[in-house]
């Protein structure tokens, strides 16, 4: 019985420790995955910065080019003077006369050389005359017949430099196109007046694509431009944004002004973002899964020229980059699955460690009980209690002693256990296995647990007087352990009771002796228990 529920504490004592190695296990595993995302998260995160660092390189880059480009065709005196010709011409007749439209034709011709080897090779896209102040449009290289129209309200790089005649430069979306533009402030001396007059300015710009192609193929990643249509709607004119981008594109509410890859592959990955902030002024990343692959899309707020200084406009729109990084993700979630193997491993090491520890435990106390001596309370057990008693009265009837043997019995211990529980009810057994033990002073004496809370006492050469005392200080002592037993209808605190059995001459039938005990032991209980009743015979 007692064997059989030290097994059932060992078996419930792994399956709490069990638990507990599994729910940490657990927690572990979801701790390790977290802080794994998060550093992939983090360190993509800078790859995609990383990327868009190399696009703002390339865009600083290319409104130096355009910027040179204008400069030098602000030093061609002859077309200056043409220039400033024109713009008497559209003051004294307006800009459709006969006048303005054949200086028109003559920059046309004069320039066209250049501007042939500007869009072949340096991929230009606007050559642009304007006058000043705020933007009157003279001509336009790049769509001569529109002309004539105010840009006050939408080409700021025009209107800054015509007022303040200092170059300026960055990317704006004109009435026809979207662009990275350089604009210089023309001079030329009036042959009229002898005097260095500021005639308008002149713009060189060029699209996104050839600078995303370059920054991408480098890279090796795919990256457009995205304009909202409210920024479309507010620079361009609608004729315009339909011949440029035909219908806006669903799925984000935007126009693509310019990409390094392929249209459908750009609307392919824009349609899978599912958190695209398009519009907003924050710096996201995303990870997509494409046809098995991973790829993050990392997106930019676009800022215009007048954007970038008063960032509480309205942004253009986004800069998209996105990277193939199916390499970074697989290798992420290998190592995560290594780490649930790794967690399992651990697992199922720590149970096996378990395992022998319990059946190591039990050996013990097997040993233990083999050797004689109770599990619980450490003092010999019934086992070795039947040996040493046979060897007692067999010397007590060589030498004609007297002998005593003392069973006691915890009072109410079941009320006990039903109380406080069996941990507290073991614990109470040892210390009244400690206490009766503490009780003894010969070298002879002995005791004994006989089962459950029965113990037993076997005090050689003594009479029933002195088994007697020495009974009253066994009892005694179990009371000074002061344990609480609040069910005992005897006292606060536990108790014992005890049946003492004397012999003078021993009589062959010595077994006698212990039921004699036991009976009395029933009598101390009928007494009202915490008292000893004794017996001679
Ligand atoms: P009485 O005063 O008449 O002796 O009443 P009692 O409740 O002490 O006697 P009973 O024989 O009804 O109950 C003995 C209890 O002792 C029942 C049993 O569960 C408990 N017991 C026996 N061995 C152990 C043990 O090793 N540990 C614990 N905690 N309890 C034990
Ligand atoms: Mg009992
Ligand atoms: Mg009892």
């Amino acid at each position: 019985m007692k064997k059989i529920r030290k097994k059932q504490r060992s078996v419930l004592l792994i399956l709490v420790v069990s638990c507990i190695v599994l729910i940490s296990d657990i927690v572990l595993i979801g701790i390790n995955y977290y802080a794994s995302q998060q550093a992939l998260n983090h360190s993509l995160m800078q790859r995609a910065q990383g990327h868009m660092e190399g696009v703002e390189l390339a865009l600083g880059m290319t409104k130096r080019n355009m910027l040179q480009l204008a400069t030098h065709f602000s030093g061609n005196k002859k077309l200056n003077l043409l220039f400033l010709e024109g713009k008497k011409a559209v003051a004294a007749e307006g800009s459709a006369s006969p006048k303005a439209a054949e200086i028109r034709k003559k920059i046309l011709s004069d320039v066209k050389s250049s501007w042939d080897e500007m869009t072949s090779k340096f991929d230009v896209r606007q050559l642009h005359y304007h006058l000043g102040p705020g933007s009157l449009s003279f001509l336009r290289v790049h769509k001569p017949h529109k002309f004539g129209d105010r840009m006050d309200d939408v080409r700021y790089t025009i209107v800054d430099t015509n007022a303040e005649l200092k170059a300026r430069t960055g990317f704006e979306t004109g009435r026809v196109y979207s662009g990275i533009r350089g604009v210089v402030p023309i001079f030329v001396t009036d042959p009229e007046t002898e005097k260095k007059v500021h005639v308008g300015a002149l713009e060189v710009g060029t699209s996104y694509t050839k600078l995303l192609m370059l920054v991408s193929k480098a890279q090796g990643t795919g990256s457009a431009i995205l304009l909202t249509k409210a920024h479309a709607e507010r620079n361009m004119w609608p004729n315009s944004i339909k011949e440029r981008f035909g219908d806006i594109l669903q799925t984000c509410g935007c126009f693509i002004e310019s990409s390094s890859r392929p249209l459908a592959e750009t609307k392919e990955m824009i349609s899978m973002a599912k958190n695209l902030a398009l519009g907003s002024s924050i710096r996201k990343m995303e990870i997509i899964e494409k046809d098995g692959r991973f790829f993050t899309l990392y997106q930019e707020p676009l800022r215009d020229y007048r954007g970038e200084s008063n960032v509480d406009l309205p942004v253009a729109g986004s800069t998209i980059i996105w990277d193939d990084v199916t390499l970074e993700v697989n290798k992420f979630n290998q190592d995560f699955q290594l780490n649930i193997l790794y967690g399992i491993l651990g697992f199922f090491i720590i149970e096996i460690v378990l395992f022998f520890a319990m059946r190591v435990e039990r050996k013990i106390y097997e040993v233990g009980t083999l050797a004689g001596l109770d599990g619980l309370t450490g003092i010999p057990n019934r086992r070795d209690f039947d040996e040493v008693w046979l060897k007692e009265i067999s010397r007590a009837r060589r030498y004609n002693q007297p002998l005593s043997v003392v069973m006691c019995d915890v009072d109410y211990f079941k009320l006990f256990n039903d109380s406080y529980g069996h941990v507290r009810g073991d614990e109470c057994l040892r210390k009244v296995a400690s206490a009766l033990s503490g009780s003894l002073h010969r070298s002879t004496d002995y005791v004994a647990r006989y089962g459950g809370e029965e113990f037993v006492y076997i005090l050689p050469n003594t009479t029933v007087e002195q088994a007697e005392k020495i009974t009253e200080k066994a009892r005694l002592a179990i009371i000074a352990l002061a344990m609480e037993h609040k069910e005992s209808s005897v006292s606060s605190v536990v108790t014992m009771s005890f049946g003492i059995a004397s012999m003078v001459v021993i009589e062959p039938e010595e077994v006698k002796l212990i039921r004699i005990a036991d009976e009395c032991l029933y009598k101390a209980k009928a007494k009202g228990r915490n008292c000893a009743v004794s017996k001679q015979i």
